[in-house]
């Protein structure tokens, strides 16, 4: 009798080592019906925001065509999920669904449930590692706990074997033109007004995209990593996020690619910059171990101390950090970078992280749900990370007490300001020794730059010295 399966795609945008699909290509099935289903209210407040919806369109575009190309077809269905299966087994006759595992609280308990579902029908049922290198019930502590320290984790897992990525279907079986999909248009996933022109200039979703990437970053970049990574003027990082996170790529092609090319070109000295990536890999790691083994994490601090902090409730504060209209030239610079590509240079993302929990003291939850709705990399586990370690109240964080300086931050990181002035062209004219803090320039190197503080750029929202002094008395109330 014949056989057929579903393979269900969900932030697996991609052909190449997809383990679901190599699974059902490989075992007794004639037919592997594709299927995407929307269903962004089984993920409550984790379902993607504005930004990361209009990469999702784009990524499935790019998806449905590489699977026409090889003779299938993606079918898109919305949810909820349990019930667009069913439609789909019955339309199909599949009597298997395949899919990847993800790792958010909210995926993981709809996947139970799906899964208890189908075990009632007798369909079967098998889900795959895909998204990680490391499953995350895989790694512990010698007192078989959860790692909240990311040098220990990296430690125990980082010599363990990468299993080799599995290649593309090079042909599929074709899906019968009487399974119908609902158009991607339909899904509604970009905006009516389309503020989304910068996002589509700077990115290419999709599986080549993210190939081309990787590529790039290898051949180009990664000789050069360790210094450039810091360096927010300079195409000195992978830009690798969002293709990560849409999994059209996935962590075991980046980690085999990077020592493929060490054995090919890698010269003296290489080997630092590559471990020292590959350890950001291992960021992401440790990211999504602490949120499988701490799924609270997103609304509450892994640090308890912090539920009582007292924050300011800054809204004005908020809405001016938004805009990237603080007065303070690096975090006004990685806002606004923010709001018009979808991306921030890690560096900024420490940086006005730092300058909203600290010297404005506005609660961290804020900051991570703008980052949620702008970014085109928000990602659950990552951004929670961040946002939890940049606030001092996070595994791994830094101290509550090691507050950013962005001026300083600006003069070492952005010394020539070409990072500055490429966001903040108010500023544009200003020389780079006093572009990183305009409120302490003399008035004639502020005149022939044409800048009037409070005019043509705004006076900075606080004082430094002051606010991070009144940030330290906050975290005493805490520490008692
Ligand atoms: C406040 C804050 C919020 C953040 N929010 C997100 C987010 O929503 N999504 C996201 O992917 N990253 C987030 N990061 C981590 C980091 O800033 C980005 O992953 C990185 O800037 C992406 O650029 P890249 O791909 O060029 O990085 P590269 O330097 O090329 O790093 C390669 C990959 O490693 C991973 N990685 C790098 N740094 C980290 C890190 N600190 N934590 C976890 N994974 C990391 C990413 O998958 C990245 O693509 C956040 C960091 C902070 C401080």
């Amino acid at each position: 009798m014949k056989k057929r399966a579903i393979v269900w795609f969900r932030r697996d945008l991609r052909l190449a080592d997809n383990p679901a699909l190599c699974a059902a290509l490989d075992g007794d099935f004639d037919t592997v019906v594709p299927v995407f289903i929307e269903a962004p209210d089984e993920l409550g407040d984790e379902a993607p925001g504005g930004a990361q919806r209009v990469w999702q369109h784009f990524s499935l575009a790019a998806l449905a065509a590489d699977l026409e190309a090889l003779g299938s077809r993606l079918i898109i269905r919305r949810g909820p999920s349990a019930d667009a299966l069913d439609r789909l087994i019955e339309e199909s006759g599949a009597t298997a669904v395949y899919w990847n595992r993800l790792y958010d609280p909210h995926t993981i308990e709809r996947d139970k449930r799906v899964k208890a579902h189908l075990d009632d029908q007798s369909i079967e049922t098998a889900s795959f590692p895909a998204h990680l290198l490391y499953e995350p019930w895989t790694v512990s502590t010698r007192q078989n706990a959860p790692y909240k320290v990311f040098t220990p984790f990296w430690k125990a897992v980082r010599d363990r074997p990468v299993a080799t990525p599995l290649a593309a279907p090079s042909e599929l079986p074709a899906v019968w033109d009487r399974i119908g999909s609902e158009s991607l248009d339909a899904l509604g996933l970009l905006p009516d007004i389309r503020w989304d022109e910068g996002i589509r200039e700077a990115w290419t979703p999709g599986e080549a995209g993210a190939h081309d990437r990787l590529d790039h970053f290898v051949d180009d970049v990664l000789g050069r990593y360790a210094t450039d990574r810091d360096r927010p003027a300079v195409l000195g990082t992978s830009y690798l996020s969002p293709h990560l996170h849409w999994g059209e790529i996935g962590p075991r092609q980046v980690v085999h690619r990077v020592e493929e090319w060490l054995a090919e070109h890698g010269r003296d000295g290489d080997r630092a910059d590559a471990n020292t990536f590959l350890s950001e890999i291992g960021w992401r790691e440790f990211a999504h171990h602490v949120l499988y083994h701490f799924p609270e994490t997103p609304e509450r601090p892994l640090d308890t101390r912090f539920e009582s902090f007292p924050w300011s409730g800054d809204d004005e504060g908020l809405a001016r950090w938004q805009r990237g209209t603080t007065g303070i030239p690096m975090v006004d610079a990685g806002m606004r970078e923010l709001w018009a590509t979808g991306y921030m240079h890690n560096r900024l993302r420490m940086t006005v992280a730092s300058f909203l929990t600290k010297n404005l003291r506005v609660a961290w939850q804020h900051g991570e749900r703008w980052f949620w709705d702008t970014l085109v990399d928000a990602d659950l586990a990552n951004n929670t990370l961040g946002w939890q370690w940049a606030a001092g109240c996070g595994a791994d964080a830094a101290p509550f007490f090691r507050i950013f300086n962005p001026a300083r931050q600006g003069e070492r990181f952005d010394p020539d300001g070409h990072y500055v002035r490429r966001w903040v062209p108010e500023l544009a004219n200003l020389d780079a020794k006093h572009i990183h803090a305009p409120w302490a320039a003399p008035g004639k190197a502020l005149a022939d730059a044409g800048v009037v503080l409070g005019d043509t750029y705004p006076e900075p929202i606080v004082d430094l010295k002051a606010s991070r002094r009144e940030a330290l008395a906050a975290f005493d109330q805490v520490k008692k």
